[in-house]
């Protein structure tokens, strides 16, 4: 189903449907980064079992990868909040293949919709292979990204994949502000830019400008 609202009444619906099911069903979260995976953490972790799945080839450095990666396992170490951490091993060609002719492309265009389909994609197979009972993603946290497309396409990625999709606008009841509030709680390093490289406001800085981390 396309349209603007209704994605965090879904997801609420589906979570009421479940009364408290013990043991909880096992979710694959698909994570873009720690700051937004924390208020969605958050959120879901009383009510699923949860798989963290750190899957983002379209991150334009293998340092940035593993920055964003590391901040995700420490958030997860510190809170408990996931059962398990999966990072993929990086990998950014299969981005940039699937992006070519789409360099151009501003922020939220048809680029965005290849590296969402993509990443959802990928995780729907995981989660299958992980026998999982629903997945979702972080990325619809955020205020810059389409959640209507999100879920089309998660959900389409689902049904190629046999897992159900856990619709989602978890910007909702106030999640993209939980998010700077945990971020700051925690000291997550939050990055200036989506993650690839087209994205970037500006060139990496050469004498490794530190991370931006909120003080604790
Ligand atoms: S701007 Fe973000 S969502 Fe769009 S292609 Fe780049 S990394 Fe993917």
């Amino acid at each position: 189903m396309r349209g603007k609202n209704g994605f965090d009444s879904q997801m609420q619906e589906i979570i009421l449907g479940m009364d408290g099911s013990e043991p909880k069903p096992l979710l694959l979260l698909h994570v873009c980064c720690a700051p937004c995976s924390s208020a969605v953490l958050e959120r879901l972790a009383g009510v699923f079992r949860i798989i963290a799945c750190f899957d983002n080839p379209n991150i334009d450095s293998a340092t940035e990868h593993d920055l964003r990666a590391g901040e995700t396992l420490r958030l997860t170490e510190l809170t408990g909040w996931a059962e398990q951490v999966i990072v993929t091993p990086y990998d950014p060609t299969i981005f940039r293949t699937s992006v070519r002719g789409l360099e151009g492309e501003p922020e939220g265009g048809a680029r965005c919709a290849v590296c969402y389909r993509l990443r959802l994609a990928r995780s729907a197979q995981k989660a299958a292979e992980l026998g999982c009972s629903f997945f979702t993603s972080t990325l619809t946290l955020s205020p810059r990204k389409d959640a209507a497309l999100l879920n089309e396409l998660g959900r389409e990625a689902g049904e190629a994949a046999g897992v159900r999709f856990l619709p989602s606008d978890f910007k909702k009841r106030g999640g993209y502000q939980r998010s700077i509030l945990l971020s700051r709680q925690f000291g997550l390093y939050r990055q200036d830019y989506c993650g690839c490289a087209f994205s970037r406001k500006h060139p990496p800085d050469p004498e490794g400008e530190g991370p931006k981390i909120f003080p604790s």
